[in-house]
């Protein structure tokens, strides 16, 4: 020890803090060969003898709320298992504006349910995109990028906000006029070569949703002109036939391979129609973060050591299943049920119940339950996902 050099030592102990403090924080993604993961610090609330509750009644929440607009929120303030993913209903009146932001720390991943939307979107190479969006598109803005939020036409829409971490608040945003109103004039007249009479009147705090004129049908072009980015972030989901069709339902997916830039996010859809089940399984990358567009839902959650939670979640609750715990969703509602799913992770990934079964032998199988092996031949040979 006395003859390691002072510099190896002090890497060594930093690469110790670090893995430490990763694994303090609980839910990031988890890589192989990730020493934090490894050293599997148990995290106090999914530790004790009883899984905590995972269910959040989302729009039955107040949230903030201006004019006819809103927005209601579910972080670890409201829902404490979901530290990986905070999500948020909101709704634009005709004339409202989510006013320019950005956020220190999550990427934002959207689903319109209702009327249209437009963003505009800057990158850090200074590319910028507007795009209008309707019921069933998606948009995806990566961590850190500005941008901003309006509703088209002049009827209210309703979208759904999904973001990677659990502890970012929707109402703790970079807003652009609550920087601009605590900045000084004189140093916003240098910033844009400006006099410092231009900035008078300007807001002092922030606006959060800005009311003006309904927005012209076409987008006009940006100051700079046309400077659009590599990739787009606007992907039409729920315009595409469904992706995957069972007999029970059906299932649509969007993680990078479709949607390249939602590198942090996926996205699924399920339609489940009376009695259905998405069977059992978990997902070794990623937590996942459920809204409940139509129907009842009963969902389960295996979290080891005997714990097993079940909650029905209605039409506007949220659910919320941690990184590698076992869960199921079954319409329990005599009509179909309707699911919007987020996923921290852009490579989507996950391992069914009955595609474990199959991919064992069946003396494996008879050994494990202390069963004949004939039983197993009556198994399923492939993944189910939704039986019917
Ligand atoms: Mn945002
Ligand atoms: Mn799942």
């Amino acid at each position: 020890m006395s003859n390691l050099p002072r510099r190896d030592f002090m890497a060594a102990a930093a690469g110790i803090t670090a893995a430490t403090t990763a694994a303090l924080m609980g839910t990031k993604s988890a890589e192989a060969g990730d020493p934090s993961f490894m050293n599997n610090v148990p995290d106090p609330l999914v530790a004790g003898k009883e899984l905590p509750t995972f269910k959040f009644e989302l729009e039955k929440s107040k949230g903030k709320v201006i004019g006819g607009s809103f927005g209601k929120e579910a972080t670890v303030e409201q829902l404490p298992i979901s530290k990986g993913i905070a999500g948020v209903s909101m709704q634009l009146e005709p004339g409202a504006m989510r006013e320019l932001h950005w956020h220190a720390t999550a990427a934002e991943w959207a689903c319109v349910l209702e009327g249209r939307v437009r963003t505009t979107v800057i990158d850090p190479q200074g590319n910028a995109e507007t795009n209008d969006f309707e019921p069933g598109d998606v948009w995806f803005f990566p961590r850190g990028h500005g941008h901003m939020l309006e509703c088209l036409g002049n009827k209210p829409c309703h979208f759904i906000l999904i973001f990677d971490n659990g502890y970012f608040s929707e109402f703790g945003t970079f807003s652009i006029t609550d920087w601009l109103g605590h900045t000084p004039k004189r140093l916003l007249a240098k910033n844009f070569g400006l006099p410092e009479s231009v900035f008078d009147g300007f807001p002092k705090e922030e606006v959060y949703f800005a009311r003006g004129a309904v927005p012209p049908e076409k987008a006009a072009n940006s100051l700079q002109g046309v400077k659009l980015p590599r990739e787009t972030h606007r992907y039409q989901f729920l315009t595409e036939q469904p992706h995957r069709v069972f007999k029970g339902g059906r299932e649509w997916r969007v993680d990078s391979t479709r949607f390249p830039i939602s590198k942090t996010s996926t996205g699924e859809f399920l339609e489940l129609d009376p009695g259905a089940l998405r069977e059992l399984h978990w997902h070794p990358t990623a937590d996942e973060w459920q809204y409940i567009v139509e129907g009842r839902v009963s969902v389960t959650m295996f979290g080891s050591g005997g714990r097993y939670r079940t909650e029905t979640l209605e039409k506007g609750d949220v659910g919320y299943i941690p990184q590698g715990y076992g869960h199921s969703l079954e319409n329990v509602g005599d009509r179909l049920c309707r699911v919007l799913i987020g996923l921290n992770t852009g490579t989507y990934e996950a391992i069914d119940l009955s595609q474990w079964i199959a991919g064992n032998p069946v003396d494996v199988l008879a050994t494990n339950f202390g069963k004949p092996a004939a039983l197993f031949e009556k198994f399923p040979r492939k993944d189910v996902f939704i039986a019917g």
